[in-house]
């Protein structure tokens, strides 16, 4: 031994150490999610559905670590909905949950070919493909007996989804972390709800999953999307931390400091006669700018 550190090994423990640390993050958030939102219960068949992307990758590989140890027993179907776009290896997705040994479900349906039927050129097609695209998983959730749908949006979709609609919606509505299904029969869950999309990104690389592209439709995400998607990464980069506050905020609306006067009763309000200290501090329009003009003041009297 000449006591000299090989850099080589020194980068590789580190790595080592950083891997370990999103696996845990990573565990912790879901589980967290899961728990918060009463996602998964005892007995439930859940249905991963699976497009070949980084996200759903990680939502299929967190939740079969995540079953091993829960404290309730559930099980999982992967899905993937082949919709013919040109190009899609077929295989790929096959081979690998067959490698994990994960039972799975193919359902082949042309709907790309429909799609570019119906939509002129030029036009986005993801409305529609993403209309048909739930019609037929929603079908094959109940023809697999899945007592929840799980997709893989992540916080960062969130957070994008409820500034779009603001923006451009005039709605303050987001993309919530489970729903009962407009067709009233299913239960969907998002149990990404809390991770980052950067960590799902450096997840992806460590597990080297065997991505398939999503651009093989031709299609893109809206302009709009990317710009506000842009937006929340560079303010991420500048304020990190705001990302965070943002989903943290969705959980924590106070309807009577909105506008909505079908969740509050603004018409019918009166003055109580009683003092709330958690009351309406009507005057201070900066309240939230920080944590401090939260504290309670105390007036020193003469
Ligand atoms: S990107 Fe392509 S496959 Fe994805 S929703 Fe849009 S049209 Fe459909």
């Amino acid at each position: 031994m000449n006591g000299v550190t090989d850099p080589g090994l020194h980068d590789t423990r580190r790595q080592a150490f950083e891997t370990n640390k999103l696996s845990k993050k990573l565990h912790r958030q879901v589980g967290q999610a899961i728990t918060d939102f009463n996602m998964i219960e005892a007995g439930d068949k859940v249905m991963v559905c699976l497009s070949g992307g980084k996200d759903s990758y990680a939502l299929l590989d967190v939740l079969l670590s995540l079953r091993e140890r829960a404290p309730v027993d559930f099980d999982l179907v992967a899905v993937n909905l082949d919709q013919k776009q040109p190009g899609f290896p077929a295989h790929v997705l096959p081979q690998y949950l067959r490698s994990r040994g994960v039972p799975f479900h193919i359902e082949d349906q042309d709907t790309y070919s429909i799609v570019k039927r119906l939509v002129p050129e030029g036009q986005t097609m993801c409305s529609l493909c993403s209309r048909l695209r739930r019609g037929i998983l929603y079908r094959v959730a109940s023809e697999l007996g899945a007592t929840k749908i799980a997709l893989g949006h992540h916080r960062d979709d969130m957070v994008v989804t409820l500034l779009m609609n603001m923006f451009f919606g005039g709605r303050l509505k987001g993309m919530p972390p489970k729903l009962a299904s407009d067709d009233g029969r299913h239960v969907v869950i998002r149990p990404l709800a809390y991770v980052a999309e950067t960590d799902l990104e450096r997840w992806a690389e460590h597990r080297q999953f065997p991505i398939i592209p999503c651009t093989l439709c031709g299609s893109q995400d809206s302009l709009q999307r990317v710009q506000i998607k842009a937006m929340v990464r560079e303010w991420e980069r500048q304020y990190p931390g705001r990302t965070d506050n943002m989903l943290h905020a969705m959980g924590h609306v106070v309807p009577s400091h909105l506008m909505d006067r079908r969740i509050h009763p603004f018409t019918s309000l009166k003055a109580s006669g009683q003092a709330d200290a958690g009351g309406d501090k009507a005057f201070d329009d900066d309240e939230c700018a920080s944590p401090a003009a939260a504290m309670p003041i105390r007036v020193e009297l003469g």
